[in-house]
């Protein structure tokens, strides 16, 4: 079979396109020559390579929407979504007491939003019974990590609706699956990153001894993304370094 990780000419849409993991999944797919529409709240309308930057807010459905519109007036398919804004906030107050505030908004933006983004585009990929859903998780969707529980929930809960949507999209040929990160470089996770223990911590629980790159996510977003895993609905592919797999973390 030749050609089989091929993405030319595929209509994407990345979310948090101008973050980090976002910003790398979105060269990467334009350099494999997709048209990629990336969408985040801190681009001006722009365009770089093959990615065409829109301003848009996923936790607000219709914005989104009128974007999903508009790509497929003028393209007639959209074949790929990639959900991939999302935001960490602290969390804890002191004595398990965390903010309410908070927690909403992390629910709101990594969960909900990519609920409505889904919503969105299902109905342009059932026109052509065909689609790709790629949701960016974390370890944190299988892992109690402290003081976030907001985040942890939100990541859990982003797992298990990809499933669920797998299971109620699969009869439109439309695939669902997450791409759960490890600790990856980005503003995210700069502050653990800056601080030489934390960071080494973080190193040490990989069976690789590094923290990934944002680079690390293009090849599992380009083989979902594609037809290699035309077969492949419902998964969770973990781009940890071995983090989840590690059995003993050493000193
Ligand atoms: P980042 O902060 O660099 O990028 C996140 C992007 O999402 C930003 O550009 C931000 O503007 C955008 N965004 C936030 N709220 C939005 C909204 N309401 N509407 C539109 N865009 C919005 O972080 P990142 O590390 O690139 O994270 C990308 C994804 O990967 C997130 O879902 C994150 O939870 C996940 N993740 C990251 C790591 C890591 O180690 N960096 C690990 C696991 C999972």
């Amino acid at each position: 079979m030749k050609n089989l990780f091929l993405v030319k000419d595929k209509i994407v849409i990345v979310t948090g396109a101008n973050g980090g993991i976002g910003r790398a999944i979105s060269r990467g797919l334009s350099e494999n020559d997709a048209i990629v529409y990336g969408i985040d709240l801190k681009t001006p309308n722009t365009k770089s390579g093959n990615v065409f930057y829109h301003k848009c807010d996923v936790s607000k459905p219709k914005q989104f929407t009128k974007i999903c519109e508009t790509i497929f007036k003028k393209h007639k398919h959209i074949d790929v979504l990639v959900n991939c804004a999302g935001i960490s906030l602290p969390n804890h107050k002191s004595n398990q007491q965390y903010s309410q505030k908070n927690w909403l908004k992390t629910i709101e933006v990594n969960l909900t939003a990519s609920f409505y983004c889904m919503q969105a585009v299902i109905p342009y990929m059932m026109k052509n019974n065909q689609g790709s859903i790629i949701n960016i998780t974390s370890i944190n969707a299988e892992l109690g990590f402290p003081e976030n529980p907001s985040y942890v929930a939100s990541k859990g809960g982003l797992k298990m609706l990809s499933k669920s949507f797998a299971k109620d999209c699969g009869i439109h040929g439309i695939r669902v699956n997450n791409i759960g990160p490890g600790y990856i470089k980005t503003d995210m996770t700069k502050n653990s990153f800056k601080n030489k223990k934390l960071k080494k911590t973080r190193e040490k629980h990989t069976m690789l001894n590094r923290w990934g790159t944002p680079e690390d996510l293009i090849g599992p977003t380009i083989f979902l993304a594609s037809d290699s895993s035309r077969y492949v609905t419902g998964q969770d592919i973990y781009v940890d370094g071995g983090w989840l797999a590690n059995g003993l973390v050493s000193d």
